[in-house]
């Protein structure tokens, strides 16, 4: 199964992700996009979280 990954350091805390699919991304404390639950939106959702990103910092992992 595919799991979607957040680079930290990539991340600029815009929230986009956590816009596009609120079940998957969370915003920890300090501004970082995180993944809280690898299959919280559907795979589109996710994958359009991904295709918004404008720091390209999520990824699929393996
Ligand atoms: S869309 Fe990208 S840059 Fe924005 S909060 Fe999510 S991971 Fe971070």
């Amino acid at each position: 199964m595919a799991t979607p990954v957040v680079d930290p350091d990539l991340c600029t805390g815009c929230e986009l992700c956590v816009d596009i699919a609120p079940n998957t991304f969370e915003m920890n404390d300090e501004g970082v996009s995180t993944v809280v639950d690898p299959e919280g939106d559907d795979e589109g959702a996710i994958q359009e979280a991904i295709d918004s990103c404008p720091a390209e910092a999520i990824s699929w992992a393996e």
